[in-house]
C-alpha cells in the first residue's frame, strides 16, 4: 500500500469508530435527530482533509487562521469550513473569506468586525456564540446572564442577529478542563434553553470533543468537534 492508502485506511477506521460512538450516544439519549461531525483537522495537512472528504466527512474545523487559510484554499468548497479557535478582530477579514461558520464569537466587537469582513467579501457567514462555562473571560466565551455590553451572551447574540452579513445559528462551548463534562454540558443545555426563547431558529449546539462527545450528545449537542480521535494525537499544541 502507498502511504496515502495507509493513511486513508487509518482515517476510515477512526471515522467508523467515531461515528459508532456518536450513534451509540444518540441511541442512549433516545434521540432520532442527526448529530453533525465536525472533523477538527488542526496541525494535520490538507491531504488529510481531502481524504476525510473522500470518506464522506462534510464539515471541517480549524482554530488558527494562518493554518486554515491555505488549507481552505487547497481544498475549497468540498467541505464546510468551521472556525473554532479564539479569534482576534484583525483576522476577521481573512477568516470570513473562507469560513462558512465561525463558532467562536464571544463579543459584540468581534461580531462587528466579522460583519464588516463578511460584507466585504459579499458573503453571509453563520455564527455561533461561544459560551463561557467557567466564567473566565480569558479562556474565551461570552458570559451567560451577564449584561456586560461587550462580553455578555445576550448583547453578543443581539449583535450577531442584527448584523446583515452574519446569521445567528446557535451556541458553542468547550467543557472546562479538569471538571466533569456532564455538569458543564447540563449547564450549557440550560443556557441553550433560555437562549432559544429569544432566538428560536438558532438551533445549532456545538459541544463535545474526542474525550467527552457522549456527554455532549446526551445533553443535546447537534454538532460535535472531533480532532484526535479521528486524526491521531497532535504533536504540538494547537
Ligand atoms: C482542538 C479542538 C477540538 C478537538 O479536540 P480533540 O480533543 O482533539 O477532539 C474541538 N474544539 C476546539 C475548539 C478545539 O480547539
Amino acid at each position: 500500500m502507498s502511504a496515502d492508502d495507509t493513511r486513508r485506511a487509518e482515517l476510515a477506521a477512526n471515522l467508523a469508530r467515531v461515528r459508532a460512538r456518536i450513534d451509540a450516544a444518540r441511541t442512549a439519549a433516545g434521540r432520532t435527530d442527526e448529530v453533525t461531525l465536525v472533523a477538527v483537522t488542526k496541525t494535520y495537512p490538507a491531504t488529510d482533509v481531502a481524504l476525510l472528504a473522500d470518506l464522506g466527512v462534510t464539515d471541517v474545523g480549524e482554530n488558527r487562521d494562518q493554518e486554515a487559510a491555505p488549507k481552505a484554499a487547497a481544498i475549497g468548497g468540498r467541505v464546510r469550513w468551521h472556525f473554532v479557535g479564539q479569534l482576534q478582530r484583525n483576522k476577521a477579514r481573512s477568516v470570513t473569506a473562507y469560513a462558512d461558520v465561525v463558532q467562536s464569537v464571544d463579543s459584540v466587537r468581534l461580531a462587528a468586525a466579522l460583519d464588516r469582513g463578511a460584507a466585504g467579501h459579499g458573503r453571509v457567514v453563520d455564527v455561533l456564540i461561544q459560551v463561557s462555562l467557567d466564567g473566565d473571560p480569558e479562556r474565551g466565551g461570552a458570559l451567560p446572564g451577564s449584561a456586560d455590553p461587550d462580553r455578555g451572551l445576550g448583547p453578543a447574540a443581539e449583535a450577531v442577529a442584527g448584523a446583515p452579513a452574519l446569521r445567528l445559528a446557535g451556541l458553542m462551548a468547550v467543557a472546562p478542563l479538569g471538571a466533569p463534562p456532564d455538569a458543564a454540558f447540563a449547564q450549557l443545555a440550560e443556557v441553550a434553553a433560555a437562549f432559544h426563547v429569544d432566538h428560536p431558529t438558532a438551533t445549532v449546539l456545538s459541544a463535545g470533543m474526542s474525550d467527552d462527545l457522549e456527554s455532549a450528545v446526551s445533553h443535546g449537542a447537534t454538532h460535535v468537534r472531533v480532532g484526535s480521535a479521528l486524526l491521531g494525537k497532535r504533536h504540538y499544541l494547537g
